[in-house]
């Protein structure tokens, strides 16, 4: 079976369900190319829009160890649109900067996805660990995340030196094996085929392991009717997983105490000697790093579609999860209000309507 032939096969029942109006009967249904279920997008469906800083910086992520008073301060932050993608590396590049030769109890400033993946690893090392957070979830940046396991807008390759890429390799490599082990019903993580919009060469072998059987399929063969590459990797329904990393870092004796950090002389008054930051965006305030700053993204959030069961990036982005189908596909530099826009939401509809409104020919 050639590989047109069996992109039709493999097709056919989402045909059904989603080209099943005005079809010719099934056996005279031959398409030329494969039609996907498709997104109602619809202004009723809608069930609620949100907007979210990344936390962005042209250099990359943070992860650095240095004094502070006479604690050590492992900084942990900087992720950008990859922070749920990259959590488990970096947690693990910073463990090992600050764990080594130190003991006693740990500090972790944040509960997003990185505090709380920093916290739980240096649980797993036997350290006691306390989070100081001025918000919590389902209160992050990190609930708004739209969940794919693609380290996407992390870096500008100008700003970024050797160093720093071998951090990210690593952080990249440790996370890509990390979610495979955390894939099933109970977590909310799954494997999806994605269709993306680029298909050019990767730029590294770091990011082309996110692309697992990446193919690029011709026009005539793409259900976008434009060539589209289409690989594998996983989405993580990011609120049923933070509650879960959350239950089980208080499972594992972890303590939570609610606190905003002004200044770091305030955090010099903590108990513990070895503090991770895991801030965020905070980090532009709380450490002076203007360098931070924030890439607004905006979402509408449809009623579920469980028939959905594939992923595209095609100038905006469509995430189907249990909790509700994700359209998005805003990054606004230095937007620093966590606010949606009716224009901004308005376009993001249209430009899902639009991909959505292919056609199935027969
Ligand atoms: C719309 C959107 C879609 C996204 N989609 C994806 C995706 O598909 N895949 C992906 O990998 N990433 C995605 N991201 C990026 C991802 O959400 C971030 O990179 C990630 O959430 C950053 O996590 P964090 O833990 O560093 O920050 P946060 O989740 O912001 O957590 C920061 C924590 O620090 C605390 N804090 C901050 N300042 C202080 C202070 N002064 N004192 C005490 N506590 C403080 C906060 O209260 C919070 O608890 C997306 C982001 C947005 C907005």
């Amino acid at each position: 079976m050639d590989r047109r032939r069996f992109l039709s096969a493999s097709a056919a029942s989402a045909m059904l369900a989603g080209c099943a109006t005005a079809q010719p009967p099934l056996a005279l249904a031959r398409p030329a190319r494969p039609c996907l279920p498709r997104v109602n997008v619809s202004e009723e469906r809608v069930i609620r829009t949100v907007a979210g800083l990344r936390p962005y910086r042209a250099g990359g992520f943070v992860v650095r160890a240095e004094p502070l008073g006479d604690k050590l301060l492992v900084h942990n932050y900087g992720h950008g649109g990859g922070g749920i993608t990259l959590s488990w590396g970096t947690a693990r590049l910073a463990a090992d900067l600050g764990l080594p030769g130190t003991e006693g109890p740990v500090a972790v400033l944040g509960a997003g996805i990185v505090g709380l993946t920093t916290a739980r690893l240096a649980q797993d090392r036997g350290r006691p660990v306390t989070i100081y957070a001025a918000a919590l979830p389902p209160d992050t940046t990190s609930n708004i995340a739209g969940g794919q396991i693609v380290p996407a807008s992390v870096f500008e390759r100008d700003a970024v030196d050797a160093a720093w890429r071998a951090q990210f390799d690593a952080a990249c490599a440790y996370s890509w094996r990390r979610w495979q082990l955390l894939v099933g019903a109970d977590t909310g993580v799954r494997w999806l085929p994605t269709y993306d919009a680029s298909t050019g060469p990767i730029g590294s072998p770091a990011m082309a392991q996110f692309h697992a059987g990446r193919e690029i399929i011709a026009a005539a063969d793409s259900p976008f009717g434009r060539p589209v590459a289409r690989f594998q990797t996983m989405y993580v329904e990011v609120g049923r997983f933070l509650r879960l990393l959350t239950a089980e870092f208080l499972g594992a004796g972890g303590r939570i105490a609610v606190r905003r950090f002004a200044t770091p002389a305030e955090i010099v008054g903590l108990p513990e000697r070895t503090v991770f930051n895991c801030t965020g965006l905070g980090s532009h305030e709380l450490f002076g790093d203007t360098d931070l700053v924030p890439k607004r993204g905006q979402l509408a959030v449809l009623l579920p579609q469980p028939e959905i069961d594939y992923a595209y990036t095609l100038g905006g982005y469509m995430f189907p999860r249990a909790d509700g189908i994700l359209l998005g596909g805003t990054w606004e530099r230095d937007e620093w209000d966590a606010v949606t826009t009716p224009d901004a939401i308005a376009g993001i509809m249209a430009l899902h309507r639009r991909i959505n409104a292919r056609d199935c020919p027969t």
